[in-house]
């Protein structure tokens, strides 16, 4: 098996330490790279500031044209960069390939805002004493950014930071999940066949202490990081003086509202639901946690709910029919396990479910589990659903904002005045109507509020982070 090359300031290369991962299906190693030394780093983000000092100057056509040779390539490989997503990750193929399509319209989405991106024209004559004013406010990059990453989504996630990185011309040095390096590689791969200057992007497998030192680093002004809550706060305490982004976790709730209440409505949300709860094994931040059934709709969604679930086929991540593959370990199948053991002996039903095997957990719906335990309070990262009944939508609303968490939440309705009253009460980042949480698009600000985060991503939005405006006032005009 061939030693995968990092990237530092543009170029392919090793380093010192080998790390090889591993299928979490079945264990086989499927690739092997290696750890960036001291050295490496420290050219990595010299190489970023000096890039900064003159990347503000990179023209749009240039910037434009990466991006879009980036999609393009993506495109190409589809079905390559699939296979590596589902064998580092142990996701279904199908789902790896959706991943790949994303990160495609990502990118070409990035290509067009940095065509489109023209800055802002702003009178100020409004005021007597500034006639003859203007001012012109373009965006600046505030310098390079870190960007780093979890395993869940090995390529989309760093897309998410890479294209509006490269869309205002900032440059950036990324380092991938541990346990999923091998898909951020590949971007490198394709990232170094553009004629971006060197310095505008580095890949660097790192081990988390190592991270933190990048954190610390003053010449990377800009950290934006996508992964749980607890090294979320150590980022931000360790960077005070930096522009941080954070992108963390939830337990994301659905709420079946009084009025949907057809047999199409609740076939419709129990087959959304039971999809949504399951996909990446569970392992997506907006995954479905919990759901919140109106009383009078409880009896007659539930058993829909579980013949959903039992539909999905779990099994080999490579076969394009599995809908559930295996967790990214053992370890974190065994966490599951224990959170659905502790909600148990807490009084909770299991009304489906099974035996973990390995690193393969199966779906699972829980009734009747108290508030406070894990399954339901914390962020469960695995394939298991919390169900439970409200007695009406008012106390739905109050159910889905009962969490430390809140960045997205879907509200089963056909009524107008009820999604506005959620979009108005419901503490979250984004309110869903008529479909589950476990939605997004480059064109919408994505991100959380209480535990679930601080900034947005989405292109705009995160082209918007990784800039400062900066005004010039004519006088004359
Ligand atoms: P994690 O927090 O363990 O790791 C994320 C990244 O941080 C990895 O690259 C890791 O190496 C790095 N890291 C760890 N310690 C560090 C330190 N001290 N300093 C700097 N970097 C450090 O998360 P994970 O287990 O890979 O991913 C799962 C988490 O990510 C879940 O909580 C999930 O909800 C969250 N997530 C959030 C979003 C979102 O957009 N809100 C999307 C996907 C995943």
């Amino acid at each position: 098996m061939e030693l995968t090359p990092f990237f530092v300031a543009g170029r392919p290369t090793h380093g010192a330490d080998e790390v090889t991962v591993h299928h979490p299906y079945d264990g086989r190693p499927v690739g092997r790279t290696t750890l960036a030394t001291a050295e490496q780093v420290e050219a990595a983000v010299a190489a970023a500031a000096e890039a900064a000092a003159s990347a503000a100057g990179l023209p749009a056509h240039a910037r434009a044209s990466a991006l879009d040779h980036v999609s393009r390539r993506l495109a190409e490989r589809t079905e390559e960069i699939a296979a590596l997503i589902t064998a580092e990750n142990g996701k279904p193929v199908k789902w790896a390939r959706a991943e790949v399509g994303r990160a495609v319209s990502t990118f070409r989405w990035a290509a067009e805002e940095a065509r489109r991106d023209s800055g802002e024209l702003q009178r100020l004559d409004t005021d007597p004493a500034a006639t003859g004013r203007i001012a012109l406010i373009r965006r600046v990059p505030k310098g390079p950014v870190l960007g780093i990453t979890p395993f869940n989504f090995p390529l989309n996630l760093v897309a998410h930071k890479v294209a509006p990185a490269l869309a205002v011309g900032a440059p950036i040095v990324l380092k991938p999940a541990p346990a999923t390096p091998l898909s951020a590689l590949l971007l490198g791969e394709i990232l170094a066949e553009t004629e971006l200057p060197a310095g505008m992007f580095s890949v660097l497998p790192l081990p988390n202490e190592r991270a933190a030192e990048l954190v610390a680093d003053p010449r990377l002004p800009v950290v934006s990081f996508t992964g749980s809550g607890p090294v979320g706060a150590a980022i931000r305490r360790a960077a005070p003086e930096k522009h941080v982004t954070l992108e963390l976790g939830g337990n994301a709730a659905a709420l079946i509202c009084a009025d949907w209440s057809d047999d199409e409505d609740l076939t419709f949300a129990a087959h959304r639901i039971a999809t949504f709860s399951n996909y990446q094994a569970g392992q997506s931040c907006i995954a479905v946690q919990r759901v919140y059934v109106h009383e009078w709709l409880y009896d007659g969604f539930v058993p829909r709910l579980v013949a959903a679930v039992r539909e999905l086929r779990t099994g080999d991540p490579t076969d394009p029919l599995t809908d559930v593959g295996p967790l990214v370990s053992t370890d974190a199948a065994r966490r599951v396990e224990a959170w659905v053991d502790e909600a148990v002996a807490a009084g909770a039903t299991i009304e489906t479910g099974g035996r973990r095997d390995g690193a393969n957990y199966p779906p699972t719906i829980l009734s009747g589990v108290p508030k406070d335990a894990k399954v339901c309070a914390e962020e469960v990262f695995g394939p298991v659903l919390v169900v439970d009944r409200v007695e009406n939508d008012a106390a739905g609303f109050a159910a889905v904002n009962d969490s430390a968490y809140g960045l997205q939440a879907g509200v089963f309705t056909h009524r107008l005045d009820v999604a506005f009253a959620a979009a108005r009460t419901l503490e979250v980042g984004g309110v869903i109507v008529g479909d589950v949480p476990s939605y997004r698009a480059d064109q919408m600000p994505y991100g959380g509020v209480k535990g679930s985060g601080v900034g947005r991503e989405g292109l705009r939005s995160a082209m918007d982070d990784y800039t400062d405006p900066r005004v010039t006032v004519l006088t004359g005009i």
